[in-house]
């Protein structure tokens, strides 16, 4: 068996990755942001090759099940700009949903997840290479504990990474009790976002130190107030021997955020975020997070 990371064009040895934005959104549709969605393929395209032309090559989208992935729009797009890209399967917070999609789930979520990572989403033929779920304000509700439970049982049935995305920052520790104690993931196939919005550095420490990977994403605007502390953050973990576990991402959710619409966009992730965390961990450090990491983080023996 051959390690791969499974890409919206195919299986890929992880260290054809290349410098890697390991959180972001190229399609995303959500009730609670009318109005901003990102649903416009050429605007995708665009944000793509701008990434592209800073240095970028791999984009991981955390769009899960039912928020406009447009999974049938990923493989041409990935074609026509050359980054390689990797969807997810997964579901977000029950607040994403129409009351039906949750409903409609009931009694099959896992064997969704499956079949999105191993056959495909809906006819596309385009497999998933990730579960993304949600937890909630510093707890997990049974939404949250349903989705899990799915997302742990595909990774079990898969390899599948099990992307986690945390509100706020917060609840890290239950989900990993959750995830790796009580449904016994490995922690290694784990990773944590958001979590430079709850920048509590011994909480931090608390994560790295199960074996989880911690994803830093942003900037945002929702997020101001905490994101300028990502760096201290970052050095932290660095300095505490958990460089290998780092990931960084754009998470770009809304359109005005976009790089081609005046936003930081993808692109902000090599043209700012990376020589500021140079200046903090050394060149050498930051080329790893943006590689080695993510090759590491996405790549999986698939059953
Ligand atoms: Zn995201």
């Amino acid at each position: 068996m051959v390690s791969a990371v499974r890409t919206v064009l195919g299986d890929l040895p992880p260290a054809e990755l290349g410098v890697t934005d390991s959180h972001d959104h190229l399609f995303f549709r959500s009730p609670r942001l009318p109005g901003q969605e990102l649903d416009d393929a050429p605007a995708a395209r665009a944000e793509l090759a701008a990434f592209r032309a800073a240095g970028g090559s791999a984009v991981v989208q955390w769009t899960p099940y039912g928020l406009g992935r447009r999974a049938a729009d990923l493989p041409p797009l990935s074609r026509a700009t050359g980054v390689h890209v990797v969807c997810a399967t997964g579901l977000h917070q029950d607040v994403h949903y129409a009351e039906d999609t949750p409903a409609a789930l009931r009694g099959r979520l896992a064997d969704v997840f499956v079949a999105e990572l191993t056959e495909g989403i809906g006819d596309t033929g385009v497999r998933a290479g990730l579960v993304k779920v949600a937890g909630g304000f510093h707890g997990l509700d049974a939404h949250a504990r349903w989705t899990m439970t799915a997302a742990a049982e595909a990774h079990h049935a898969t390899g599948a990474p099990v992307a986690v995305h945390l509100e706020m920052g917060t609840a890290a520790l239950d989900v990993l009790d959750l995830l790796c104690g009580e449904l016994e993931v490995p922690p290694h196939r784990v990773i944590l976002g958001h979590l430079n919005r709850f920048p509590d550095s011994v909480l931090h420490r608390q994560a790295a130190e199960s074996g989880c990977y911690l994803a830093f994403d942003g900037p945002s605007r929702t997020h101001h107030a905490t994101d300028w502390r990502m760096p201290d953050a970052v050095r932290a973990l660095a300095e505490g021997g958990f460089g290998d576990r780092l990931l960084l991402g754009g998470d770009t959710v809304v359109a005005a955020a976009r790089s081609v619409d005046g936003g930081p966009g993808m692109p902000y992730l090599l043209r700012r975020v990376r020589p500021r965390l140079a200046a903090e961990l050394g060149a050498d450090l930051v080329e790893q997070v943006l590689t080695e990491n993510p090759g590491r983080a996405f790549a999986v023996d698939w059953r």
